[in-house]
């Protein structure tokens, strides 16, 4: 897939590219508050792998000591630091005070690395948990646009997969980084002073290990970003096709839809299978390294133990126990150089995901509330639109809107599909701000006022009545949620849903919605009006509200909406202009423009478009003149257009 089509998909990637160290970022957002529990984590993740380091150290002195009766304890270079007074000198004593250091050193071990887990795990759940609900509410806040099928595929990539992925940095990767880190030191250290020309040789691997790993990082950046770019693609895929499920069994795309998941799933093979072969190359290499390290220790070590001289030009004496000692340190030293760039390796993969994550934070809202905004106070309902046009990209979509509704009518939008009807009524409720001209209640521009007091005073009742997995209570009481048993009742009985919801099998608690008992399209834009109802808005817009219901049900919805408009300044879009012929006002738009307007009556006499509108509905179709049915066909031929180049 080319990388244009990718930017397409990619909403946040210019926020992205600004981030310049997202895990520095992350640390001082979200790690500052845990800091105790990681110190702690910390603390006694360095206290359980010093204790590890004990018992083969213990093995190797009681080899001299105990079993070749080499050396006394106090003689033995790791332990003098402790005073003489403290070592035992017979046999036997020595031989019980090395078991008990090493029963000791497992016993206290354990319970270090219970509270460095412990720590390590409170660390890493807690970020997770803010980094998610913070990604969330900024989502929330996102203007419309991102909310476009192609995105919400990414946003729940960046919710679920990146997240999760930075808790398995902070736990593992973290928890791994201090463990190598106190075993390199650590053994290092203790390896120089036992013998410090073996100990040259053990690590004579090491600077080749550290340049090897570097190159390897280089090399695996680029390919590990390329595999999370092809993830949220797929992603994508998988959601819209989920969505659109339907229309692809209606139109029988199911070959041309699996070979789209097809590539897009090849897409993600080829990028992870190209990260994988670099990785697995990666690593046996390093063994081999490591190997090389453990092989020349032995060699050098056995020949200057096993012939009781130096080999070559070394010096000085080499114990067994200390050649023993040797050779278990540094196996655990060698593995853990190798391990390091595992941790570059997810610390690689946690630095893309907070990138990600930190690109979906900082999209800035188009929609910035003005700090000094106050809350929108509603007296009479006037709403004025002052000459506003809009775009929702650098094509203009509505034009020169300009009209008023006084407090308490019912204005009434109609046109062709694609005329710009839901776009006007978005701007209402500021989904979108204009472009020029503004739109003012009672006399408040909607960009001057709290966006929480506008949208309280707004009741939206759309064409989809969407309901959330629940009981019917709570699909009423949505946003309303402190209402009563009885103020349910009352809402349910003016949206003429209390009939069917008493009949279901438990009345109001019944679960809904997805996974829920079905309702029909006509009794879910019923508990969508209760819903409006109980909220008892200043406001009120219906977005095609009874478009999918059949001519009953549409007659007690009417009745339903007729009690709930009643008094309330009321935007009405009707394909169905039975449904609207009562307005006070009714507007027909054309191409994003106010073509007509008037009363029904005004509308008819005046032969235009609604009059001809009207005719079509009433089954008039051979009476319609030939420039009606031409202007028809050009715009329906222009919506297959938009809808062929939204497909791309
Ligand atoms: P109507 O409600 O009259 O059917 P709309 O207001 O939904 O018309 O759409 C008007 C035009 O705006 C259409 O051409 C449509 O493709 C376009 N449009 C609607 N929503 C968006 C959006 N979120 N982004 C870009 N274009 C849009």
């Amino acid at each position: 897939m080319s990388s244009a089509e990718w930017e397409d998909d990619d909403p946040f990637e210019e926020q992205r590219d600004k981030i310049e160290n997202p895990m520095k970022r992350l640390f001082l957002a979200y790690g500052r508050d845990y800091l105790p529990q990681v110190s702690v984590g910390i603390f006694a993740s360095v206290f359980a792998r010093l204790l590890d380091l004990l018992p083969p150290l213990m093995l190797g002195i009681a080899i001299d000591a105990v079993f070749y009766e080499d050396a006394l304890f106090s003689e033995q270079i790791p332990l003098v630091i402790l005073p003489d007074a403290w070592l035992p000198t017979g046999q036997t004593e020595q031989f019980w005070f090395t078991i008990a250091v090493i029963g000791a050193a497992f016993g206290i071990g354990a319970g270090f690395h219970w509270i460095r887990n412990w720590g390590f795990n409170a660390f890493a759940q807690n970020i997770q948990h803010d980094v998610r609900t913070d990604t969330y509410d900024k989502m929330q806040r996102l203007n419309m646009e991102f909310f476009s099928d192609k995105q919400t595929g990414e946003m729940m990539s960046i919710l679920s997969n990146d997240v999760n992925r930075l808790e398995r940095f902070l736990n593992d990767g973290m928890n791994s980084l201090f463990r190598l880190s106190v075993m390199v030191v650590g053994i290092g250290v203790l390896l120089f002073w036992i013998n410090w020309q073996l100990a040259l040789v053990a690590l004579l691997p090491v600077p080749i290990i550290g340049g090897f790993t570097y190159l390897f990082i280089k090399i695996i950046q680029p390919k590990y970003a390329e595999v999370r770019s092809s993830v949220g693609k797929m992603n994508s895929r998988l959601e819209n096709n989920l969505g659109g499920i339907q229309v692809i069994k209606s139109s029988n795309t199911e070959p041309y839809e699996s070979d789209r998941v097809d590539d897009v799933s090849m897409d993600y093979f080829d990028a992870n299978w190209d990260a994988i072969t670099t990785r697995i190359k990666f690593f046996p290499a390093l063994r081999v390294l490591a190997g090389i390290g453990f092989v020349l220790t032995f060699v050098i070590g056995g020949l200057w133990v096993f012939q009781d001289t130096p080999p070559g030009p070394f010096t000085g004496d080499l114990s067994v126990g200390m050649f023993v000692v040797f050779i278990l340190y540094t196996q655990r030293f060698i593995w853990p150089m190798a391990q390091f760039g595992q941790i570059i390796n997810m610390y690689q993969r946690a630095r893309a995901s907070s990138a990600r994550i930190f690109g979906l934070m900082d999209e800035p809202s188009r929609l910035a509330e003005d700090p000094d905004a106050e809350d929108l106070t509603v007296g009479d309902g006037d709403v004025v639109y002052d000459d506003v046009s809009f775009g929702y990209d650098e094509e203009t979509i509505v034009s020169d809107i300009d009209f008023a509704v006084e407090g308490g009518e019912t204005l009434a939008l109609v046109g062709p599909t694609g005329a710009g009807k839901s776009t006007v009524l978005k701007l209402l409720l500021r989904m979108y701000d204009v472009d020029e001209g503004s739109i003012r209640i009672d006399g408040q521009d909607v960009r001057d006022v709290t966006l929480k007091s506008l949208r309280r005073s707004i009741g939206y009742v759309g064409q989809s009545s969407y309901l959330f997995y629940g009981t019917i209570r709570e699909n009423i009481t949505y946003g309303t949620f402190e209402a009563t048993d009885e103020e349910v009742r009352e809402a349910a009985e003016a949206a003429e849903a209390h009939e069917f919801i008493k009949n279901l099998p438990e009345g109001y608690d019944t679960m809904v919605g997805e996974r829920g008992v079905k309702l029909s399209g006509g009794q879910r834009q019923r508990v969508t009006i209760a819903r409006a109802v109980l909220k008892d808005p200043d406001l009120l817009i219906l977005d095609e509200a009874t478009s999918d219901v059949d001519t009953e049900t549409e007659m007690l919805i009417q009745r339903s909406l007729d009690r709930l408009t009643a008094d309330r300044t009321t935007f009405a879009i009707a394909h169905r202009l039975s449904t609207i012929k009562d307005a006070d006002t009714i507007l027909v738009l054309e191409g994003g423009e106010i073509a007509e307007r008037g009363t029904h009556d005004e509308l008819l006499d005046n032969s235009g478009l609604y009059a001809h509108l009207w005719g079509v509905q009433a089954g008039e179709i051979d009476e319609l003149p030939q420039e009606f049915i031409d202007r028809a066909q050009e715009r329906t031929a222009r919506l297959v257009e938009d809808a062929e180049s939204d497909d791309d």
